[in-house]
């Protein structure tokens, strides 16, 4: 079950007095290989993602600006992170960790991006701390190499909003973002399915809502690749959430997902997305599960 290695320390300021947790790119697949979970033989490198892949997705004079690192201010800030070449790059290798994830899945059945689900970004603009949308441009490549239907399901518990206007208008890729209505963006964009939670809705009832979901979109869009945010900032206890699920009811969230791909034997291609508890290893935890969880899928 090949995995991207990344090591890259990073912080920012999240809020007044949080930051963002870069520090679990760098411990994720470590603990991932402690575990035996996976293999050293599993990982594999990214590299820069093209800005020719990059344009598929995102539009010309967006692009210019991240390549001159001379983004207006205000776009600038609602991006949340000072802009650097070394920023862009990061990003860059980032949406290739997706792409290259969504072709291995083609032929393990699953491969995952050990950081990714930047699904804030959109086409011409980035916020909420993505700069380039990984899975749309993992979607946009599956398509350009013949799939007909991508599937992109976004459990972050933030609504996919820039990944859901990307696809509005092109029906080989369906969005289904299941989220919680009262956090961050507060303007939602339309997917094709959005089940928006109250806060802190039981854990059973979020698991009730996906499976019926599933259960319906899988017959009516017969995806032949399915990308997954699998965000654990759902956890109970997060700090940007508004949903409390436990961590054994976040590990069966991803269990219906990857038990829907392995009924359906479609390849599944994992982005880790969000996940903002106060303990790193909480976050690590949920995210080795659903490591754990996907080994049904594994050809
Ligand atoms: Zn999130």
């Amino acid at each position: 079950m090949p995995a991207l290695a990344w090591s890259d320390l990073y912080a920012h300021p999240l809020k007044r007095g949080h930051r963002f947790p870069m520090e679990k790119y760098d411990a994720l697949p470590k603990r991932l290989l402690a575990n035996g979970i996976i293999r050293p033989t599993d990982l594999f490198e990214p590299y820069p993602l093209s800005w020719d892949a990059i344009a598929t997705v995102h539009a010309p004079d967006y692009i210019a600006a991240l390549r001159h690192c001379e983004l207006p201010a205000a776009m600038v800030r609602r991006i949340g992170f000072p802009l650097s070449l070394r920023l862009v790059q990061r990003e860059r290798m980032i949406a290739c960790g997706s792409v290259m994830a969504a072709r291995i899945a083609q032929k393990t059945g699953v491969a995952f991006n050990a950081a990714g689900g930047t699904h804030h970004a959109f086409a011409d603009r980035g916020e909420g701390f993505c700069l380039l949308n990984d899975l749309a441009l993992a979607a946009a490549d599956a398509l350009q190499r013949g799939i007909q239907r991508v599937l992109i399901i976004d459990l972050d518990v933030h609504q996919g909003n820039g990944t859901a206007e990307i696809f509005v208008q092109n029906p080989r890729v369906f969005t289904f973002s299941m989220h919680a209505a009262g956090t961050f963006p507060l303007i939602k964009t339309r997917s094709d399915l959005d089940i928006a939670l109250p806060d802190h809705c039981k854990g059973t009832d979020y698991l009730d809502a996906l499976n019926r979901a599933l259960s319906q979109i899988f017959p009516l869009h017969q995806p032949e690749l399915v990308l997954y945010n699998a965000g654990v900032d759902v956890l109970h206890g997060d700090k940007t959430g508004r949903l409390s699920l436990e961590p054994e009811e976040c590990r069966l969230r991803d269990r219906l997902v990857f038990e829907a791909c392995r009924r359906w034997n479609t390849p599944v291609a994992v982005a880790m997305g969000g996940g903002y508890h106060p303990d790193i290893n909480s976050i690590l935890d949920a995210h080795c599960a659903t490591f754990e969880e996907s080994l049904i899928c594994k050809r």
